[in-house]
């Protein structure tokens, strides 16, 4: 990171400090780079600083609120579970998608802490309503991710978190994309292969997005594959889209996974994944995600029971 007298700054310490910013920068684009210091860096320097303060003081001060997105049985059309996903509740801006700052927080690392707070807010909810008699034969599923999930300490917590909480294996499903499971490849196929034997259900993410490959289904411990929404949302008579998601289904059965399709938003996507035998559906047309006490609710009032077909 390089700046430069008396261009950049007058004094030393801002001259060190613009200097660090621009290394920040330089680091941000990749190894073996230099970057001259310019002052529009600054602004993204504090927005980025101010950003990872606001993300403590969430975790400190209780801000996130995970949200529930119900996922129905196709056969029955009986409730399999529910996906967690994390919602911001900013004093001053209001609700913030996790699109806005998980990448943020991937990048700072502070998806650790937030990881964290999802497995044991998400557990003990579930123990909640599965003692209310609510969550029979469902499950809550969590989303994973970051860069360089350390996996051993990943399943020491959600081992901690269950015997915590009380929650039985069977109810939980963890979630994660194939880049999650690169990462750190010894360690994942351990620690996956320790969940599955317990109960533990785990999904493939986003499956058919960026860097699939199929060893990778052969690779990693698997109990499930997420079709990607954007397959569901490109369903149309008209391409061989229909072809592509029955030979997903195709592989996905011959590894002996369950399918679920995410971002089924209409009757004809419904209808097309019907027919090619995908196991579970989940996606507006049912429900969007929301906050769980509507959730309990719509559990209480018989809300989720199969409707007629
Ligand atoms: P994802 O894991 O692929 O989650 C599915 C996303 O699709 C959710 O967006 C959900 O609200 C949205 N969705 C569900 N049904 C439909 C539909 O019918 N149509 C459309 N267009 N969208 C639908 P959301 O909640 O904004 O989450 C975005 C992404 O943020 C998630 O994608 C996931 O990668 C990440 N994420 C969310 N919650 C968490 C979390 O607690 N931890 C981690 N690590 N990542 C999370
Ligand atoms: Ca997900
Ligand atoms: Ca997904």
């Amino acid at each position: 990171g390089i700046s430069v007298y008396p261009d950049d700054a007058s004094d030393l310490d801002t001259l060190l400090k613009n200097a660090d910013t621009a290394m920040y920068e330089a680091k941000e684009k990749g190894r073996n780079n230099f970057q001259f210091f310019q002052h529009q860096m600054n602004d993204a320097a504090n927005a980025r600083y101010e950003l990872a303060n606001s993300l403590r003081r969430a975790l400190r001060q209780n801000e996130f609120e995970l949200y529930y997105q119900p996922q129905f049985r196709n056969q029955d059309r009986t409730l399999s579970g529910v996906e967690a996903l994390i919602r911001w509740q900013d004093p001053e801006r209001g609700l913030i998608p996790p699109n806005h700052f998980l990448p943020f927080a991937e990048e700072s690392g502070l998806i650790h802490a937030i990881n964290d707070w999802v497995i044991t807010t998400a557990c003990t909810q579930a123990r909640q309503w599965v003692d209310a008699g609510l969550f029979t034969d469902c499950r809550v599923a969590i989303n994973i991710s970051g860069q360089n999930v350390n996996f051993k300490k990943l399943s020491r917590r959600i081992l901690e978190v269950l015997e915590q909480t009380g929650l039985a294996p069977h109810h939980l499903e963890i979630e994660l994309t194939e880049r999650v499971m690169m990462e750190n490849t010894d360690d994942a196929v351990e620690s996956l292969q320790r969940f599955k034997e317990m109960g533990i259900a785990i999904a493939i993410d986003d499956f058919g997005t960026g860097y699939s490959a199929l060893s990778h289904l052969q690779l990693f411990p698997l109990t499930t594959l997420k079709i990607d929404k954007s397959f569901v949302q490109n369903i149309s008579k008209e391409n061989n889209s229909i072809a592509l998601l029955h030979s997903i289904v195709g592989i996905a059965k011959s590894f002996e996974l369950k399918v679920i399709a995410e971002g089924v938003e209409t009757e004809e996507q419904l209808q097309v994944l019907d027919t090619i035998a995908c196991d579970e559906l989940q996606g507006y047309l049912f429900s969007r995600p929301i906050p769980g006490k509507q959730l309990e609710q719509g559990l209480r009032t018989g809300q989720f029971t199969p409707p007629s077909r």
